[in-house]
């Protein structure tokens, strides 16, 4: 039987050691249990939702996460547009998704990897270098797993998220995407409830943008600026947390009776993708093979999606890591959309059509855009060419009557 040895217990790699021992690959998690009581990554798509089935996890996360209908996006203080999942009914995708307090969450899927039999190594793993390209556990390591009998797993995989521990060790160059920001986060209670119940609030703000995502009992409030604009909030996290949101006038007013009820976590420079993703014996999944950027919240997804693919292409290491590039690079193009604007005018551009000539066209034209938008952000169709192409051809027009850098997320 094939053994395979995964780096990290965070989602990719509890998922995929679930998966594959639901398969019989003989697999054995390396992690020390140490996660932060803070951790980022709390508003999911709905396509994480048949991966969680897949689990037979959906009851038991159902139980600790708020019920997601879908998002709001405000690029104005007197301009929104709301996506809700139910526009997805009648396609194969759930209408719905959830918002997950991560240690909890991180937690079940830990704990169903341990319930199908998954072999433990507790320690925080070193690797080395060998043959150039490949790689193997340190002996100090392999210790911790006794029924290798000092023999190496048959595959190595890198779950260890923004760590990227294979990266680092052979010097995998990564894609640095375009934007230099800063994010901090924080929960909240008092802050005022997004409706309807559950709803992801993105907003976009003078410098950078922010999100609420609703949790059982509270808020979790983050907000994302360029570096140098974080700067003049403060020196602290806590001076340029607090200063964005008293500075934005729909943050400010919601958040108006507030109460922090967590430290502040800080997140940089995390906009990266390995340009290689797997070796001779190794391969990589989640953040540590690439994360596209928080807008949209693909995140979560793609960790557990990472999983679910190598799981059916464990004998073809590179089919697996094509399929993770191109969906990789179909949601930064999706994302990119939000960035420049264009999604935002092409927004204004139908509602002013839709004031002008109201009726059943505009409606339907409405509507149309409206699904179009919610599969692809919610994981249906995010390769889709269609779907890429129809926004390419539709952001055009959209121009005639707003610029799209107007509304651009600086
Ligand atoms: C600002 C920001 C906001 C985000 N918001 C969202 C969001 O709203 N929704 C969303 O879906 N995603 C979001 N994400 C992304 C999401 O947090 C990640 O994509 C997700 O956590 C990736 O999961 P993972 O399993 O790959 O990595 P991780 O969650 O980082 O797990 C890695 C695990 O490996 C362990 N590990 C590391 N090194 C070792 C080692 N040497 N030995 C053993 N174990 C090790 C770690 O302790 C950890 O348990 C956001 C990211 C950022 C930066």
């Amino acid at each position: 039987m094939r053994t395979v040895g995964i780096i990290g217990s965070g989602p990719a790699g509890a998922t995929l050691a679930s998966l594959l021992t639901m398969k019989g690959v003989d697999v054995t998690l390396f992690d020390d249990g140490r996660r932060p009581d803070l951790i980022v990554g709390e508003s999911l798509i709905p396509a994480i939702v048949p991966v969680l089935r897949k689990l037979g996890l959906e009851e038991r996360t159902a139980a600790i996460c708020q019920h997601k209908p879908g998002v709001t996006f405000t690029f104005s203080p007197e301009e929104q547009v709301a996506f809700c999942f139910d526009s997805l009914s009648g396609s194969p995708m759930p209408t719905y998704a959830y918002n997950a307090p991560r240690p909890a969450f991180d937690n079940l899927l830990d704990q169903r990897a341990t319930e199908l039999g998954v072999k433990r190594a507790k320690v925080r793993a070193k690797i080395e270098r060998v043959n150039g390209t490949g790689l193997q556990l340190a002996a100090e390591t392999l210790e911790h797993a006794p029924w290798f009998h000092g023999r190496q797993p048959d595959l190595l995989v890198d779950s260890t998220g923004r760590g990227r521990l294979f990266a680092r060790t052979l010097e995998v160059p990564a894609e640095i995407g375009p934007r230099k920001d800063v994010a901090y986060f924080a929960h909240y209670e008092g802050f005022a409830d997004p409706m309807p119940r559950g709803q992801v609030i993105i907003g976009r703000l003078a410098r950078g943008w922010c999100w609420r995502i609703p949790l059982r009992d509270c808020l979790s409030v983050g907000v994302v600026l360029n570096k140098d604009d974080a700067v003049q909030f403060g020196a602290t996290p806590e001076e340029r947390l607090e200063g964005v949101i008293n500075h934005d006038p729909l943050l400010a007013a919601a958040g108006q009776g507030r109460r922090r009820v967590t430290e502040i976590a800080t997140y940089t420079n995390y906009q990266l993708v390995s340009r290689q993703g797997h070796g001779p014996g190794w391969v990589m999944t989640g953040d540590a093979l690439g994360f596209v950027d928080p807008m949209l919240s693909p995140g979560m997804w793609l960790a557990l999606h990472s999983a679910e693919l190598l799981a059916e292409r464990l004998d073809n290491l590179p089919a697996y890591s094509r399929e993770m590039r191109k969906l990789i690079k179909a949601w930064m193009g999706l994302i990119q959309y939000f960035y420049d604007g264009r999604i935002f005018a092409m927004y204004k551009t139908g509602m002013f059509f839709e004031q002008k000539f109201p009726g059943r066209i505009s409606e339907t034209m409405h509507d149309f855009f409206n699904r179009k938008i919610a599969c692809m952000a919610s994981g249906l169709t995010t390769t889709s060419r269609f779907g890429h192409g129809m926004l390419q051809i539709m952001s055009r027009p959209a121009a005639w009557k707003t610029d799209p850098a107007t509304l651009a997320i600086r």
